[in-house]
């Protein structure tokens, strides 16, 4: 069967999000051996290994994957976002998620590959590989002179390069924390002005099918990792922050753009239907209680239905 390459954002997210099991029977898929996205008859995206080949009947595109890269989070998982009262207002105002481009979150090492001082290895590494693709391409005639062979593979390596320092532009990232409780540290680390802090609370599936699904966007949890022994992935790099990091626990939506936006464009709001993306919104426990009721009346000002919670950090023990 040809491939078509067609592939609508629900396809690409069923492939995501399915990544090594069947999305008919649920049977795990061989690493290595080719799985099929496409559709059914129904026009249905799908997507499965042979135990289910027989349904499909478009093939978008055979995916090969090799290593889990980076979890996905499933439906259930509790996400929060720790904020200033200034951006859950825009949130309201602008009924739309804010997805930062990835050069300007404030972490240097954000999409990087490796460390500066092992470029030279992964360099190495790279060019001996092209080499290999070169030498061993389908159709060669006899040898590659080696003159061809270095500048061809210089070129490739090149061109690598540039492709994964653009990355950093096109991509789109929303931030957030996984937990199942709500975390003081998270408080104190992104709601500065602590007593007008803000935190949202929702599951991933809920958020997820709230934003806007004419945007591409793709969750995972971050992996933390230590640069002195790893090289990151193509698709990976975005999911990979310093072990020193962990304690963000974070999960992270990634918005992908085809093409450079202005230099000035940093970042992109995803509509959302706000009042289905969220289980409560909560006021910070360092929070007054006139602040409390600020919450609740410009969240009433802005249509937005969503649960308003003090938080219960602060409840007084008994001793
Ligand atoms: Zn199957």
């Amino acid at each position: 069967m040809i491939s078509t390459g067609r592939f609508t954002i629900e396809l690409r997210k069923l492939v995501h999000y399915r990544h090594n099991t069947c999305s008919i029977c649920g049977q795990g898929l061989v690493r290595g051996q080719p799985a099929y996205a496409g559709y059914n008859a129904l026009e249905r995206p799908v997507y499965t290994g042979e135990c289910c080949r027989h349904f499909v009947a478009e093939l978008a595109s055979h995916i090969y994957w090799w290593w889990i890269d980076y979890p996905r989070p499933d439906r259930e998982t509790m996400i929060w976002r720790y904020m200033d009262f200034a951006k859950l207002v825009a949130m309201f105002k602008d009924r739309s998620l804010y997805f930062a481009r990835g050069d300007k979150l404030g972490d240097p090492y954000e999409g990087a590959r490796g460390l500066a001082s092992r470029e030279r290895e992964w360099k190495d590494y790279c060019l001996s590989f092209f080499r290999n693709a070169i030498v061993t391409a389908p159709g060669n005639n006899g040898p590659v002179p080696e003159e061809e062979l270095a500048s061809r593979s210089k070129q490739m390596y090149d061109d690598f390069v540039i492709t994964s320092q653009r990355d950093r532009l096109l991509n789109f990232v929303s931030c957030w924390h996984s937990n199942h409780v709500e975390s003081e540290a998270q408080w104190r680390l992104y709601a500065p002005s602590l007593p007008t802090g803000v935190a949202v609370r929702t599951k991933f599936g809920k958020l997820d099918d709230s934003l806007d699904q004419r945007f591409d966007v793709r969750g995972g949890f971050v992996q933390y990792v230590d640069y002195s022994n790893a090289f990151a992935g193509t698709y990976d790099k975005l999911f990979w922050k310093r072990s020193s990091l962990s304690h963000e626990a974070e999960v992270r939506i990634v918005h992908q753009q085809t093409q450079l936006s202005e230099p000035e464009v940093f970042g992109v709001s995803v509509p959302m239907d706000i009042n289905n993306a969220l289980d409560a919104i909560i006021v910070s426990p360092f929070a007054q209680d006139w602040f409390v009721d600020v919450v609740r009346e410009t969240a009433k000002k802005f249509d937005v239905s969503t649960k308003i919670e003090k938080s219960q950090l602060l409840s007084e023990p008994f001793f």
